[in-house]
């Protein structure tokens, strides 16, 4: 009998170790935290904060929907992360450390000395927590102009996230901003890539005639194929997202040649790719990606920002958002996401109900979780298809998905431009298809209104003289 014992325990132990049973593990999303560090100051003063662009409001203790956050408004939630969830398997954070403010006012040092206080934060959140971090568009000086090559920038951002990157994604780091990383744990057969798609930002002259800027785009087809024969799954984290913005129409950020070679990417590799999370809209949206026959086959999830920073992007309407961050749970074998809860702070009320005493925070609370608000069994590239159903069909499913775009900041209706706009936009990442996405939703519910017209003219609501 004595020697079944032995490999009995070791069965068991198979078995029961994290990540060999595809057991749920959860990790924090976090973006666009947006640091303004002259809030305080101004607030003081009377003056509106430095990243207001000149709109002047109530500066409240944790934050104005004007401006970018104050130090207290990050710390609190830094606070709300340990009291949810203090050991996430990892942490995704996806970038744009600075404020909105002209290049200026900003500089190398100035942009570096951010980067370092929020990443000293989050150390200290998640002391000995594997943290993947993507640069965003502001992370850089001047802002958006990230080269294709080596960069002082790139190498001191590298410096500051040592400790969470390894030594094989250093250099490919202080090259171009991106790597790729086996995930932590035994048993994992994840892996997580993170790009630097500023490379493909439009207002990025640097590498406006360039074809494969860093190489990053080879990289990532030779990254996604030894993943597949390697038997690993992957998660794409970037800051800047293809598409459209679902706030103003026909608004996209890539320039259209890269935009296309990603969707091929995703199109081609899609079969290893669990999931992809970006930030840079600071709204709570996805996107969804098809196969040339319609099958759902991928989605990328776009995190809600830390800051609360109103847009100034013209078009935009009401275009601020309360704080929010995100926990996603998933399988550690497959990587399938299987739900994904999001926190929130009210931030009228948390100013309203200010206590400036020291070490007294306002309540983050939670704001939907995924499976119920939608009721989806997860979030699979089909469920997210099942939500995008139920928001194209259902009035009510649209404005849940409208109130939770902003972390409920505007409660306006999403009526029928608002509409067109989110769908096509979730819907199409393509630029030629959102375009024909636009057009033939605009022009049946232009049809509409013209039979709507007739309707009220054959009832003789309008007269004819
Ligand atoms: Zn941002
Ligand atoms: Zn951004």
């Amino acid at each position: 009998m004595g020697q079944f014992v032995v490999p009995l325990l070791l069965c068991l132990l198979a078995v029961t170790l994290p990540g060999a049973s595809g057991g749920s593990g959860r990790f924090w999303h976090l973006t666009d935290l947006h640091w303004d560090p002259g809030y305080e100051a101004a607030a003081t003063a009377g003056r509106p904060c430095p990243s207001g662009g000149g709109r002047s409001g109530p500066a409240g203790p944790w934050g104005s929907y004007l401006c970018d956050s104050p130090w207290r408004l990050l710390g609190s939630a830094a606070r709300a992360m340990r009291d949810r969830l203090a050991t996430p398997d990892f942490v995704l954070w996806t970038g744009d450390d600075t404020p909105h403010v002209p290049n200026e006012q900003l500089g190398e040092e100035k942009v570096l000395h951010i980067i370092a206080n929020l990443t000293a934060l989050i150390k200290e959140t998640f002391p000995g927590i594997k943290v993947y971090a993507a640069m965003g568009n502001h992370d850089f000086h001047p802002k958006n102009q990230f080269p294709g090559k080596e960069h002082r920038i790139y190498k001191q951002t590298a410096e500051l996230w040592q400790p969470w990157l390894s030594d094989a994604s250093l250099p490919l780091f202080r090259a171009g901003g991106f790597y790729s990383e086996k995930l932590p744990g035994p048993g994992m057969r994840g892996r997580m890539v993170v790009l630097n798609t500023n490379l493909y930002y439009d207002q990025n002259d640097e590498t406006a005639g360039e074809e494969d800027p860093a190489g990053q785009f080879q990289w990532l087809e030779e990254t996604l194929t030894n993943a597949s024969r390697a038997d690993e799954m992957v998660y794409i984290v970037g800051h800047v997202p293809p598409g459209f913005f679902e706030k103003k129409r026909a608004k996209p950020w890539f320039r259209s040649g890269f935009n296309e070679r990603y969707l091929r990417i995703v199109q081609k590799h899609h079969g290893v790719i669990a999931a992809q999370f970006f930030g840079h809209h600071h709204t709570d949206s996805f996107r969804m990606f098809y196969s040339d026959t319609g099958t759902p086959i991928n989605v990328m999830f776009l995190a809600p920002g830390v800051t609360p920073w109103k847009t100034t992007l013209p078009g935009v309407s009401n275009g601020a958002n309360n704080p929010a961050i995100r926990v996603i749970d998933y399988d550690q074998d497959t990587l399938q996401v299987l739900d994904m809860v999001t926190y929130y702070l009210n931030l009228t009320r948390a100013n309203m109900m200010a206590s400036r005493r020291e070490g007294e925070f306002p309540v983050w609370e939670e704001e939907y979780r995924l499976t119920e608000a939608f009721q989806v069994p997860d979030g699979s590239a089909s469920s997210m298809h099942m939500v995008l159903e139920r928001i194209s069909r259902d009035p009510h499913y649209l404005q849940l998905y409208y109130e939770f775009n902003s972390a409920r900041y505007d409660l306006e209706l999403c009526k029928q431009e608002c509409r067109v706009d989110h769908l096509c936009a979730i819907r199409e990442v393509d630029f030629v298809k959102y375009d024909e996405c636009v057009k033939t939703n605009s022009s049946t519910s232009a049809a509409s209104s013209v039979w709507l017209l007739v309707f009220c003219m054959f009832l003789g609501f309008l007269s004819p003289q």
